[in-house]
């Protein structure tokens, strides 16, 4: 069984992705890179924001995450970079080098699929 959290960025979260409801609803249709568990158990365990810029925070929020999951045994055990760090996070490559150096399990760069390509076509 994988369990997967998903590491977006705060201020997307916050104010533009309103309910992360796209890296939720690709996750459960298994679309974009979540299609790598199209055939295996997985469930989602969190979606946790970097803490802010400049993600200074971010390690000890994944270390929270672990313990804070501790008490009811589950271990996450992948982690998904939004796509609002892959496109948009002036950071991004600080903030995923310390993930993929700390997280002790495989980190990949990417979640849902759906983004629009024209506004007003
Ligand atoms: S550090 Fe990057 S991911 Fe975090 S809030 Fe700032 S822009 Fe968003």
């Amino acid at each position: 069984m994988e369990k997967i959290l998903i590491v977006g960025c705060k201020r997307a979260m916050d104010n533009v992705c309103i309910g992360c409801s796209r890296c939720i609803v690709g996750f459960n249709k298994k679309d974009g890179e979540f299609d790598r568990y199209k055939d295996q158990d997985s469930e989602l365990i969190g979606l946790l924001n970097c803490g802010d810029c400049p993600g200074a925070a971010i390690v000890t929020r994944l270390a929270q995450v672990n313990l804070w999951n501790k008490p009811m045994g589950e271990k996450i055990t992948k982690v998904h970079i939004a796509a609002c760090i892959i496109d948009h996070c002036p950071y991004r490559e600080t903030i995923i080098e310390k993930i993929k150096k700390k997280a002790g399990v495989e980190v990949i760069e990417g979640t849902h699929p759906y983004k629009p390509e024209n506004i007003f076509a």
